[in-house]
């Protein structure tokens, strides 16, 4: 259930359960895209957040790694869950952004163990912190 994982997720991050936390969790679970503050107060209709608190409610779960923020080809920022299938977060969080050059939604494209390693080891003397891949093209409903 849907709310069973939200909850969970809202536990295992030792954050107060809230109502504002939940809907902002269930929208963004239910969301298969990176979202934006005014995306996100869309699709929560009815259940009204004034700003300040929506960006307060994202700056907790972005602290406690149960979202990340992505950068939009107009350099605003977007939101985006870190929790993949299992219940758990993921510490090593690797992926790639999609970006529908139609449509402009981004998708976070998760690939797993390749990662920086490779890239580094053709480089001596460079530490990466961060590795961002973004990959432009058709999303389904584009094409
Ligand atoms: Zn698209
Ligand atoms: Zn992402």
């Amino acid at each position: 259930m849907q709310n069973e994982r939200v909850l969970s997720i809202l536990r295992s991050s030792n954050l107060k359960i809230t109502p504002v936390r939940i809907q902002v969790l269930e929208v963004l679970l239910e969301s298969g895209v990176a979202l934006s503050h005014t995306d996100i107060t869309n699709l929560l209709g009815d259940n009204t957040i004034d700003k300040v608190t929506l960006y307060r409610t994202l700056n907790h779960f972005h602290k406690n790694g149960i979202i990340h923020k992505v950068a939009n080809e107009d350099r605003n920022w977007l939101y985006a869950i870190l929790v993949h299938d299992q219940d758990h977060l993921e510490a090593d969080h690797l992926h790639a952004h999609f970006i529908c050059d139609d449509c402009e939604k981004i998708y976070c494209f998760p690939f797993g163990s390749y990662g920086y390693d490779n890239v580094v080891s053709q480089r001596n003397g460079f530490i990466v912190n961060k590795q961002e891949i973004r990959l432009h093209g058709l999303c389904p409903s584009c094409h």
